[in-house]
């Protein structure tokens, strides 16, 4: 059996669409599967249009966050709830074609234990947006040696890949990441990533720095060592400069310099409290993990138990 993990934030009626593809094509490939919609606290009628479906459908299955935890707590929340062989993971939002679903599960019947999906061509989003994803994409490759050029969150995981991602501890867990970071025998398939079925995206700039630090810091020391050097290259520079200081002083040249002066302490500065941030950003990080508060919380379930009637309406 393969489960279906799908977070599902405000998505209206776009989850109805979602799920009506959704069972379409899996029914239509003949795959036994469990679908796990999890409700990251949407404040629209998304969690009773979930209940509903959950109620008609055994195969579907409801869990409601108790507040909205973001998307990736959403997943973890659907990967641990998740009882099959093999799980997908993929947006409710059908920005990711059900319809590679089969394709993945053949992958995996022939021995893959992660399928991901990456992209082909990435529409619907602005320039700044596919600029920015690439380059973060980029550097996150550069500095981790975790490939995610290209990557998407839409992947299966077979029974093994996934227990071995559910036992990493971390709090904020960064699906695609750690994903890839647990290794396993994978294989790629390409696709066109649409655009969304309605509604909007949620990622304001702001929601897509957080991940981006996240992501980064949770996977790579870099930026700390960058820190570093950064301030050893200055402390060389700066014996350099007292140096030619010095030494015109001696020969008797008076040491003018005010813009100089300035300029100087501006960079220091910047510099300073970038590393400041920096630091900052890690010292959030772990004071997180030692908090060590549940990832999401659940509020409610939704589902019924195989056999049953249909409750009165
Ligand atoms: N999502 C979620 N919690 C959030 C934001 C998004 O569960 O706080 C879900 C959303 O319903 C969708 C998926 O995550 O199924 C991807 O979200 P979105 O389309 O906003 O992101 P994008 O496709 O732009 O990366
Ligand atoms: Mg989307």
């Amino acid at each position: 059996m393969i489960s279906v993990v799908a977070p599902v934030f405000n998505e209206g009626a776009g989850v109805e669409r979602f799920v009506g593809r959704l069972t379409e094509v899996l029914a239509g490939a003949g795959l036994t599967y469990e679908l796990v919609l999890v409700d990251d606290g949407s404040t629209d009628d998304s969690w009773d249009f979930v209940a509903r479906q959950a109620m008609l459908d055994d195969r579907v299955r409801g869990l409601q966050l108790s507040r909205n935890f973001g998307k990736e707590a959403a997943v973890l929340a659907g990967l641990e709830h998740a009882a099959g062989d093999a799980v997908v993971v993929i947006d409710a939002d059908l920005q990711h074609p059900p319809e590679v679903i089969p394709e993945m599960v053949r992958r995996w019947r022939q021995g893959a234990h992660v399928v991901e999906a990456v992209k082909r061509s990435r529409t619907g989003q602005g320039l700044v947006g596919r600029l920015g994803g690439r380059a973060f994409n980029k550097a996150f490759t550069g500095l981790t040696r975790v490939d995610l050029i290209d990557a998407t969150d839409f992947r299966l995981l077979a029974r093994p890949a996934l227990e071995a991602l559910l036992r990493l501890p971390e709090h904020s867990s960064f699906f695609r990441g750690t994903s890839s970071w647990i290794g396993f025998r994978r294989s790629t398939i390409e696709v066109d990533i649409s655009e969304r079925a309605g509604g909007r995206s949620r990622w304001t700039f702001g929601a897509l720095f957080r991940l981006a630090v996240n992501g980064l810091t949770s996977f790579t020391s870099a930026p700390l060592h960058l820190v570093t050097m950064v301030g050893l290259a200055f402390a060389g520079f700066a014996v350099l400069l007292g140096a030619q200081t010095l030494i015109r002083w001696i020969g008797g040249d008076s040491v003018a310099g005010f813009p100089t002066v300035i300029l100087l302490l501006l960079v220091m500065g910047t510099f300073l409290l970038l590393g400041l941030g920096v630091i900052g950003e890690y010292l959030a990080r772990i004071h997180e993990e030692v908090r060590g508060r549940p990832r999401y919380l659940v509020q409610d379930r939704a589902e019924r138990q195989v056999g049953t009637a249909l409750p009165e309406q």
